[in-house]
């Protein structure tokens, strides 16, 4: 069955520079289309139909255009075009690996962090990458919030002044029209605790005509807009991907790039130091590169965390500090980012602290004389400087009254940070409470 009219690749590619709409209209969705261009044998047919029952195949027509179609590893081939991996579930792999749907307390947000935001736009991309952590609900068109869906999501943010940040995802957001997209900027702009935005997009890599006037004349009226995109391989960096990120550099938007380490396709430090370095050149900041989740139907794609740290190893120090990215790990249950590097402390001393470089070289900082700052208890900034929704107790500073931060805080007796309901502590609570009942010690308690 062959579903539009670019059935043959000489048709669709010679779309591959046409409009977004165009594009969008003209989209690869069946594997026939990719029959004569990738030599696909019948049996590779029916395997890529049985993927794409689990998580839809698209691509667009420029995306398409980039395969070395006489490489069978080509790293974009293996972001764009299904394989019958995906149809194994390994026995890690979870269904929402990060919790984003736990932790939303109204549809359309995660709330993880205590002052930002996920706020999920849209369900549609241009090109379903193979390698997607939301493979359950993106695709899926009616998981594409309504307008009034969107309504309530925002009055949240209005809602709650502790959020500063709003990460504006999906899918991606710019597959929604410019005018929706004007809407939701212009009601986040005026929520006055709402001190930025981002917005996180793969259009530059993989429908960079998307990026055209009308967008980032429109983008450029709600400033401070950050974006932030997704390139994961040099040969993404091309002449119409370079416009792509000019123009939005150009209307003051800084950028960054959340790259995936993704077995066989990036998983390569040479690859790695030679895609941040085209990042840089084009004026976007490596941010996060990301180990790869646990999401169903994606394991082929995962590397061990050791690669993840060799390629830092290759990376910190033998280039610029700007062009590394931090190499992250989202927590599975939802506990966020957690960032990763090698190790660079080495020992520690009472007055001297030994460290390496990325050379091997191992040297000595030796610590000043007098090791305490004076941090008066009444400190002016202190008080202007923690955020009104922040209640603290007396004499603590919001910013050490967090985590492992209780540890430094002086203001409380905390000496350790314990599970709830461990085992061990009821154990001895218990026992404890039985003989001495007037002597509770609650030094050793979460709080
Ligand atoms: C990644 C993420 C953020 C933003 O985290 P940063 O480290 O500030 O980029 C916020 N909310 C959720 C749910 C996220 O996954
Ligand atoms: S653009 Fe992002 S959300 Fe869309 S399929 Fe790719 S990784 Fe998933």
């Amino acid at each position: 069955m062959i579903p539009s009219k670019n059935a043959t690749p000489q048709h669709w590619l010679s779309l591959a520079n046409a409009d977004w709409k165009t594009q969008m209209k003209h989209l690869i969705q069946s594997p026939d289309q990719l029959r004569d261009f990738l030599n696909l044998s019948d049996r590779q047919i029916n395997e890529i139909n049985r993927a794409s029952q689990l998580f839809p195949m698209a691509i667009t027509p420029y995306y398409a255009s980039l395969i070395d179609t006489k490489d069978p590893q080509c790293p974009i081939r293996a972001q764009a075009v299904p394989t019958i991996r995906e149809t194994d579930f390994a026995s890690a792999d979870i269904e929402d690996p990060l919790a984003e749907d736990h932790d939303s307390p109204v549809p359309g947000i995660t709330h993880r962090y205590p002052d930002r935001v996920l706020l999920v736009v849209s369900q549609m991309c241009a090109m379903f990458c193979r390698h997607c952590t939301r493979k359950r609900s993106v695709g899926d068109e009616t998981h594409t919030p309504s307008k009034d869906s969107l309504k309530n999501a925002i009055q949240y943010i209005r809602d709650t002044p502790g959020i500063r940040d709003v990460l504006i995802s999906g899918g991606d957001p710019f597959l929604l029209s410019t005018k929706r997209l004007d809407w939701i900027l212009t009601e986040l702009n005026g929520i006055e605790h709402v001190e930025i935005v981002r917005i996180g997009t793969r259009t530059p890599v993989v429908l960079p005509q998307r990026i055209d006037d009308e967008l980032v004349n429109m983008l450029k009226k709600h400033h401070p807009v950050w974006v932030n995109t997704h390139f994961n391989h040099p040969r993404e960096v091309t002449a119409e991907s370079k416009k792509a990120l000019r123009k939005l550099a150009d209307a003051g938007i800084p950028l960054g790039n959340q790259s995936v380490l993704l077995r066989d396709v990036n998983d390569c430090p040479l690859i790695m130091q030679n895609l941040v370095h085209r990042m840089v050149q084009n004026r976007v900041r490596p941010y996060y590169m990301y180990q790869c989740d646990l999401s169903r139907g994606i394991e082929h794609f995962r590397t061990s965390v050791s690669k993840g740290i060799e390629i830092m190893e290759m990376l910190i120090g033998h280039t610029s500090g700007f062009a590394v990215p931090t190499y992250v790990v989202d927590a599975p249950g939802g506990g966020g980012k957690i960032p990763l590097t090698p190790q660079y402390l080495i020992s520690m001393g009472t007055r001297k602290v030994v460290l390496r470089n990325y050379e091997g070289v191992i040297c000595l900082y030796s610590e000043p004389p007098q090791k305490e700052s004076s941090c008066p208890a009444d400190c002016q900034y202190c008080d202007d400087l923690t955020p009104k929704s922040k209640p603290t107790p007396k004499g603590s500073k919001w910013a050490t009254n967090v985590g492992v931060g209780k540890l430094f805080d002086d203001s409380n007796n905390v000496i350790a940070i314990v599970p709830e309901n461990l085992e061990r502590v009821q154990r001895r609570e218990e026992n404890y409470q039985e003989n001495h009942q007037e002597n509770i010690n609650d030094g050793e308690k979460n709080d």
